[in-house]
């Protein structure tokens, strides 16, 4: 399953967003609604609707969403403090927005279990 969803206007710049990485395969911005002074979103420019939705060829896709989250920890000097990537999948994990998206979470400490 993949639809367009507001995700996909935020890569087309249909709708404005503050990017803070771009690549061709994935974009990073700033969640609109943050949870810590660093939150961003990191999606891949292919709409996944859900962890769910997955293939077995998006599996090095995925893996470069964790990689642009260890590399803006790097560049935001979070490595050593710490940070969080989480991705929610459907009603109880609380996804929203059906375009797979990577939590960015660092500059504070978090708490855990997360409920
Ligand atoms: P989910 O609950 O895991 O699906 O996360 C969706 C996230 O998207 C939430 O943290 C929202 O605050 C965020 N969000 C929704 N609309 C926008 C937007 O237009 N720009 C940036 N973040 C958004």
């Amino acid at each position: 399953m993949s639809q367009e969803t507001l995700f996909t206007k935020i890569i087309n710049r249909e709708i404005p967003a503050d990017i803070v990485y771009e690549d061709e395969l994935s974009l990073a911005f700033k969640d609109i609604n943050p949870q810590a002074p660093f939150h961003v979103l990191i999606i891949p420019k292919k709409p996944i609707a859900t962890i769910n939705d997955i293939a077995l060829d998006d599996r090095e896709l995925v893996g470069h969403l964790y990689y642009v989250a260890k590399q803006l920890a790097t560049e935001h000097g979070f490595s050593d403090e710490g940070y969080r990537v989480v991705m929610n999948c459907n009603e109880n994990a609380g996804q929203t927005v059906f375009h797979i998206h990577l939590h960015m979470l660092a500059g504070k400490m978090l708490g855990w279990p997360p409920y």
